[in-house]
């Protein structure tokens, strides 16, 4: 809570402050491999507003820079130990002591909060990268030993009957999960580029309209992309773990590692509960729910252009049934959550993660078209592309969007259950 965060900042009187106090948890907070280290610290300059109207942002090197711009005398900052961790151990996690280290002022004094946002919004949807990331190379893995692990016999007969048994890519449960990182994977690059290319709408169209859609949309798909990415980042280490059977649970492949990596994902730049909160609390509700229309017509126009498109219809049909569980839940918390924000908070992860959904569904419903388009055009000669691409967004639309349905099921059970049990009976 950055309310009662206690770092002060005292005024030198010739432009720079003196700042007192620990940050934990400061990924890369000491190394030596850069010549200086440049920290962001927020604090409170004495006399300053109570709670976060009254925290400002500082700029405290490693190292004070001399005229030139150098690197010159040390700063009064010091790393007091490292952490151990379950994971990332590539990347020092550090407490930081602050003892009169002098700082610079970052944006406007008491506009702390506001200028660490534009940090923490870009560091978010770098974190789910890292998550897509982790399930990516998991994935990977997982692609390469099903092909080479013999192991039972295919249940449609033997695939490799020279061999004494079937590599486990035969088996339809292996299948089962590498359809389904496969699946998340390509929908969560879509998306990631998609965000990426409104995020730079944002910043560069020269239209008003435009720039402001754009941003709308980077905000709200920002928990979204953040808090799904990292959870399946995850869940789909896990999985491809699994496909190893034991090797993957020794060190040797190396799979165990992106168990622990991915974690952290789901954990730094704001839990994954706080950005479900975020989605719900904040974003929804922001300019009158003018993002999340948005998006909502934008998906729904989709299904409604493509609706005649019989080589469409399988996609469509699914999206448009993913939108509708997605545009009852939202409906559900406006009508459900105001009255009492615990219904809110009880309906937030399932509804980032029915968000994800619809998202994901959207991506793939557009890669479906252009498949499509491609391979009538002739494909030139990656047919085969086309083809998986198709089949993916089928599995993605059999066996990943119906989950919608369980999703606002939890939503509209409300907190009620869930909340009833007094702290002492757990
Ligand atoms: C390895 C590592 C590296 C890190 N690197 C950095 C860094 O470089 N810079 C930096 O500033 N920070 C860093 N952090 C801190 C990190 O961002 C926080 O640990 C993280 O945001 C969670 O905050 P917390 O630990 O205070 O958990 P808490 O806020 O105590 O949360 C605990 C649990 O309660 C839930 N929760 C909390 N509040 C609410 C609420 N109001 N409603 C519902 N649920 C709630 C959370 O979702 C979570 O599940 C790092 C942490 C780690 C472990």
């Amino acid at each position: 809570d950055l309310g009662l965060l206690r770092t002060k900042a005292v005024p030198n009187g010739d432009g720079t402050y003196r700042i007192s106090g620990q940050k934990i948890f400061i990924s890369a907070g000491e190394h030596d491999m850069s010549d200086n280290i440049v920290h962001l610290v927020l604090a409170r300059v004495e006399g300053a507003p109570e709670g976060v109207k009254g925290i400002s942002l500082f700029i405290v090197p490693k190292f004070k820079v001399d005229a030139a711009g150098n690197p010159g005398e040390r700063n009064t900052l010091s790393c007091g130990s490292l952490e151990e961790k379950m994971g990332i151990h590539g990347n020092s996690t550090c407490v930081m002591n602050y003892d009169e280290a002098e700082g610079t002022l970052l944006g406007e004094l008491n506009g702390g909060l506001k200028a660490m946002f534009t940090m923490m919004n870009e560091a978010r949807l770098g974190v789910g990268l890292q998550g897509l990331s982790v399930s990516e190379i998991a994935y990977q893995n997982a692609v390469s030993y099903a092909k080479d692990r013999l192991q039972g016999r295919s249940l449609s007969g033997a695939k490799a009957p020279d061999k004494k048994a079937d590599p486990i890519i035969v088996h339809p449960d292996i299948r089962r999960s590498l359809m389904t990182m496969k699946a998340y994977n390509e929908a969560g690059r879509a998306l990631a580029l998609w965000t990426a290319i409104k995020s730079d709408v944002a910043h560069r169209s020269g239209d008003d309209k435009d720039r402001q859609a754009a941003d709308d949309y980077t905000g709200l798909m920002t928990p979204v992309v953040k808090g799904v990415l990292t959870d399946k980042g995850f869940d789909h280490a896990v999985m491809a773990q699994q496909v190893f059977g034991g090797h993957g649970y020794i060190e040797e492949h190396g799979m165990s590692q992106f168990v622990r990596d991915a974690r952290i994902a789901m954990i730094y730049e704001g839990a994954n509960g706080i950005q479900a909160l975020d989605l719900v609390g904040r974003k929804l509700a922001q300019n009158s729910g003018r993002a999340v229309q948005a998006f909502f017509k934008e998906v729904g126009e989709f299904c409604e252009e493509n609706r005649t498109d019989e080589k469409m219809a399988s996609f469509t049909k699914a999206l448009k049934k993913g939108l509708s569980d997605l545009q009852a839940a939202t409906m559900w918390l406006v009508q459900n959550a105001m009255a009492k924000p615990d219904n809110a908070g009880a309906a937030s992860t399932d509804y980032m993660h029915l968000f994800g959904l619809v998202a994901l569904g959207y991506m793939w419903a557009q890669m479906a078209k252009s498949a499509q388009a491609k391979l009538a055009e002739g494909a030139n000669g990656a047919a085969p592309f086309y083809d998986t691409k198709l089949i993916t967004a089928r599995f993605f639309m059999e066996r990943i969007m119906p989950e919608t349905a369980t999703r606002l099921a939890r939503i509209s059970s409300g907190a009620d259950t869930l909340m009833a049990l007094p702290a002492e009976a757990f």
